[in-house]
């Protein structure tokens, strides 16, 4: 008996004897390590593996801060068109990572305190607002979280509090504290948050007003208390301070019918910041190119927040050509997301121009936009991706106007109740 204890493997790591181990795996020298001690290191091993390098060590993310042409050169790889967008977002996030790099006074200008350039996108639904942000979060390789604006309430009313809005950033940041206070926070809808009418109103307003002035707080920078599951602050609930002083905020919106704010302000002339623009050379396919802080005071932003947000620019509205583009030449365009697909079952799937020409039709028919693509192309591929696991290996699939023409027409109605 007291042979076979002598015999008996010890796992080199913890000690355990091989009777008290579900496997035992032996090394050279009558080294040995026990399943639980393989299981321990192969979960240390894929966190530090995977986890996002910005939750990790977000400063170290900072020492290199890419040029706004370098931004502007990655953003060029998702998202198409709106160069006026592109670009400001590119300096405006130059700016904010460098004023936070540059904030330890080692190398202070002159102890110039930059401040925070907050950004709002105005632009139709749908024409990449938020592809913008995610786009941007993923080149500088930081937290980012999505925010939308119509569930949030004052505090002490239903719906989420204003400071939910970095429980997602701290879940995005894997409770990095650090991490997350040098994170992008988008939030969507902002123009849902409008005051109903231009005059500030005597009764409260709990969906517009008060919660524009409960985010004015996070908007500048203040150590705020989050409660890390979200939901409502009760006594009991330990909180997390998170100050919000570099932290990127990045609202956008629709702003449905500020063209005409827009327009009406033009035709009084006061046009541009010098007035210098003449009537004659307006493009009036594209009003909001002209807009300014003061259009979104009017919509009904009160104008300490309008304030917040330093930067202001926004989309074009996506015209066929666009559409076209975004359907084949983005990084991860749908139809070499198909492609990718069918390559996977050794199929080369091929779209004719035609067969792209009927889905940007369509889209542009039913004024789906770009989100409305995805809906359109599966219509077409889903009878294809369906038969593709028996379709030869190393063959060819051509999708043509017909095909594409018959399957849309088959899913017409479908796509009709998209709108
Ligand atoms: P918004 O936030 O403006 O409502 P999104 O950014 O969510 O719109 O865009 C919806 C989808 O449409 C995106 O996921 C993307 O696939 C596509 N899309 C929209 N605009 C563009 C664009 N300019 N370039 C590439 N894709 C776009």
């Amino acid at each position: 008996m007291a042979k076979k204890t002598t015999e008996q493997r010890i796992c080199s790591f913890c000690g355990r004897p091989e009777s008290q181990a579900a496997m035992m795996f032996a090394g050279m020298g009558g080294s040995s390590i026990c399943d639980s001690c393989v299981e321990q290191a192969y979960g240390i091993l894929h966190e530090k593996m995977h986890k996002p390098q910005a939750a990790g060590n977000p400063l170290a993310q900072l020492t290199e801060i890419p040029t706004p042409a370098e931004i502007k050169k990655h953003l060029d790889q998702y998202v198409i068109g709106q160069e006026d967008a592109k670009r400001a977002l590119s300096v405006a996030v130059y700016n904010h990572y460098k004023r936070i790099k540059y904030s330890d006074g080692e190398h202070g200008a002159d102890d110039v305190e930059i401040e925070k350039s907050n950004i709002i996108i105005v632009g139709e639904t749908g024409t990449g607002k938020t592809l913008l942000a995610r786009t941007i979060a993923r080149v500088l390789d930081v937290p980012f979280c999505i925010a939308d604006a119509t569930t949030l309430t004052e505090a002490g009313y239903v719906g989420d509090d204003v400071e939910n809005v970095l429980v997602r950033l701290l879940q995005a940041a894997d409770y990095n504290v650090a991490a997350a206070e040098r994170g992008i926070v988008f939030i969507d809808e902002i123009d849902k948050i409008a005051r109903k009418s231009d005059n500030p109103s005597i009764t409260r307003d709990v969906s517009g007003e008060g919660v524009q002035q409960a985010m004015l707080k996070l908007l500048e920078g203040a150590v705020v208390n989050v409660p890390p599951q979200g939901g409502r602050k009760h006594p009991e609930q330990p909180m997390i301070q998170v100050n919000t002083r570099n932290i990127l905020f990045i609202a956008g919106g629709a702003f449905d019918g500020i063209e005409r704010a827009i327009a009406s302000r033009l035709k009084s002339n006061v046009i541009g910041y010098n007035g210098t623009t003449t009537r004659r050379e307006l493009d009036r396919h594209n009003m909001l190119k002209y807009i300014l802080p003061m259009d979104l005071k009017h919509f009904g932003l009160i104008p300490e927040l309008v304030g917040r947000f330093p930067m202001l620019t926004h989309l074009q509205p996506l015209d066929a050509d666009a559409l076209h583009r975004i359907l084949t030449e983005p990084r991860n365009a749908l139809v070499k997301q198909y492609q990718a697909l069918f390559k996977m079952d050794g199929i080369e799937l091929v779209f004719d121009p035609e067969a792209l020409q009927a889905v940007v039709d369509t889209a542009v028919h039913y004024k789906l936009g770009a989100r409305g693509l995805r809906s359109i192309m599966e219509s077409i591929m889903t009878d294809y991706m369906f038969d593709l696991p028996h379709m030869q290996k190393g063959s060819e699939l051509h999708i043509t106007g017909q095909m594409a023409h018959d399957k849309i027409n088959n899913a017409n109605i479908n796509i009709s109740l998209l709108q």
